[in-house]
């Protein structure tokens, strides 16, 4: 069960405890991911597994988080929903453990208990499109664009139509 964003969780304890941590909580006191957000509405669904792998002793988690949030479209402004979806898989190691794993990623070192949620929404906000968009068909501003195209080229005087005329006349 999950309590809270603000739970403290330690993971290695968790993954020697080979605990499980799922649950649904509201997206507000995410605050970074909020920030992207046109409004507090939303929840994030969290499916954790920590365990310890018997063969190397390596701590890790995996699992699912999904999340529905209404972001802003960067072409008309509008809302626009978008289902984040992430399924981590990450090493957890102690200070100083296998740095060799730091290098190659995939990674979180633990230095000392973390904030559930810190953990969370790490995890989303790499799933947060760069520049949100609806679809090409979906977007409002984009289809005013295609209305108004064949109008436009219609209308537009083809710039080189002068040059051949004037060639015409050299002749
Ligand atoms: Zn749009």
């Amino acid at each position: 069960m999950l309590s809270g964003w603000s739970t403290t969780i330690d993971p290695i304890q968790l993954a020697d405890k080979g605990a499980r941590l799922a649950g649904t909580l509201p997206l507000k006191g995410m605050r970074r991911l909020m920030e992207m957000c046109a409004d507090e509405q939303g929840s994030v669904s969290v499916d954790l597994q920590f365990e310890r792998d018997p063969s190397n002793g390596l701590r890790a988690v995996h699992g699912r988080i999904d999340a529905h949030v209404e972001l802003v479209c960067q072409r008309c402004m509008g809302r626009l929903t978008i289902e984040l979806h992430s399924e981590p898989r990450l090493t957890l190691l102690r200070c100083g453990e296998r740095e060799d794993l730091v290098e190659a990623g995939d990674a979180l070192v633990i230095e000392q208990p973390i904030m559930l949620g810190d953990l969370v929404e790490d995890e989303l906000l790499l799933e947060v499109p760069m520049v949100p968009m609806h679809a090409p068909d979906q977007c409002p501003a984009q289809r005013l664009i295609a209305d108004n195209k064949p109008e436009k080229e219609a209308t537009r005087a083809n710039p080189f139509s002068i040059l051949e005329k004037l060639k015409q006349t050299d002749r």
